[in-house]
């Protein structure tokens, strides 16, 4: 199978410029100058390329959400905060494939006319910021970045920009906040950043998977990267998978690729001979799914026949003997640390599903804790500034939905029937 981002990624001296540009990078820049920004954008659009940030909205079209009037900076911001869990793809590419970013950093930059760009880092990742401050340093003293960047007049400056460590910062408006200097809270919507964005310019924030196709997709052409998919999701996907499986880790592959086989064939089954009960297929905000409804090809559409979602591909594989309320406790705790505290529904709905669903696991579930559950999910979703709440609703919902004779067990015999405590 073709692969777009990991192909050199064994090697480890790829992360260094001399390397990379060995391998061919950096070719692609050549091309892009000679060519007009809005034929970069119509290869994209061609690419169906699909952010891979997790809502897998069309890059291209995102792209064009930016005004026609170029009388007014715009900026470029890549969201490389990635704290979704069971998410860990864009920290592969920043550690393995620097300048694969940088690239693709400077010829999204040129199609959108863009001079400025942040790359906004989790905080946590001290090593990858380190890395890509290195490669970025590379890239200037070669002439890959800063004025005229191979004599084609186009400037371009970029920042590491290291956040805090909350997960809310990956949210687009709140990375734009938290790079301002300000609090971290999510921003009402609209303005949307192409409008209203990083510094009161208009802003495009993009995902750094989504970011480091661009390199292939102008080299190749948008036409060959949507060939690599299905319809309506062009190229390869970084796929991540965790938990108790022979070869977990990080895998390239097609978005047509089916669910089923990347547990079973790709990441060789489960350990110790155990049986599938659960898969969280796309981060943790994601749906679960049973083990029996896991042959389905994982890409964005299907994934929404079946009422959850791709999300960021991090599929989370949860074996037999888990307990599920457990599972959910652990979510709902997260999501509860996380919330920022804006919306009521979200502040006061996430810590009261971390309250009942931990009090269930604790063996003192009441009748009618389930029902209180689900009927705060319903008060919460789609009703707050950003989808934090949603993304603790989900779960669940899903849980319940699907593994509900858990919970009810849980509060008929006032414990945890897998002996679990927290
Ligand atoms: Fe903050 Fe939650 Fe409201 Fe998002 S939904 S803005 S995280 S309170």
């Amino acid at each position: 199978m073709e692969t777009v981002l990991t192909t050199h990624f064994a090697d480890e001296r790829y992360r260094r410029m001399d390397t990379y540009r060995e391998y061919g990078g950096y070719e692609a820049l050549k091309k892009a100058f000679a060519m007009t920004p809005e034929a970069i954008i119509a290869e994209v659009k061609k690419a169906n390329l699909r952010g891979r940030g997790g809502a897998g909205f069309p890059a291209g079209v995102k792209w064009e959400f930016l005004p026609k009037d170029l009388s007014r900076p715009r900026a470029l911001v890549i969201n490389a905060d990635e704290g979704e869990p069971g998410t860990f793809k864009d920290r592969l590419i920043m550690s393995r494939g620097p300048h694969l970013l940088i690239e693709g950093i400077v010829l999204s930059s040129f199609a959108l006319r863009v001079h400025a760009c942040w790359i906004y880092i989790r905080g946590e990742f001290v090593r990858e910021a380190g890395i890509m401050d290195e490669a970025i340093a590379e890239a200037y003293a070669a002439g890959f970045l800063g004025k005229n960047i191979l004599g084609s007049g186009f400037d371009l400056d970029v920042t590491v920009h290291r956040g805090a460590g909350a997960y809310i910062c990956g949210e687009e408006t709140s990375t734009i906040n938290s790079l301002e200097g300000k609090r971290g809270w999510p921003r009402l919507k609209p303005p949307f950043p192409a409008t209203v964005g990083a510094f009161g310019l208009p802003t495009i924030v993009n995902n750094v998977e989504t970011i480091a196709d661009i390199p292939w997709i102008v080299t190749h052409g948008g036409e060959r990267f949507a060939a690599l998919g299905c319809e309506k999701n062009g190229g390869t996907r970084l796929v991540g998978i965790s938990g108790p499986v022979r070869r977990p880790g990080i895998y390239e592959l097609p978005a047509n690729v089916n669910l089923k086989d990347v547990i079973y064939d790709v990441a060789g089954g489960l350990r110790d001979g155990k049986e599938l009960k659960a898969v969280i297929p796309g981060g943790s905000s994601t749906p679960v799914l049973r083990a029996n409804e896991i042959d389905v090809t994982f890409d964005i559409e299907s994934m929404a026949k079946i009422g959850t979602m791709a999300g960021t591909s991090g599929i989370v594989v949860i074996p037999e003997g888990t307990c599920m309320v457990r599972a959910l406790s652990v979510l709902m705790n997260f999501y509860a640390h996380e919330s920022c505290g804006q919306c009521t529904p979200c502040r006061e709905g996430t810590g009261w599903l971390k309250k009942l669903v931990g009090k269930i696991e604790a063996g003192e579930g009441r009748p009618g804790d389930v029902e209180l559950i689900l009927d705060l999910c319903e008060n919460m979703m789609g009703r707050t500034i950003c989808a934090l709440a949603d993304a603790a609703v989900m779960p669940a919902q899903s849980f319940i939905w699907k593994f509900r004779e858990e919970f009810d067990r849980h509060i008929g015999e006032q414990k945890c029937p897998y002996g679990n405590r927290f």
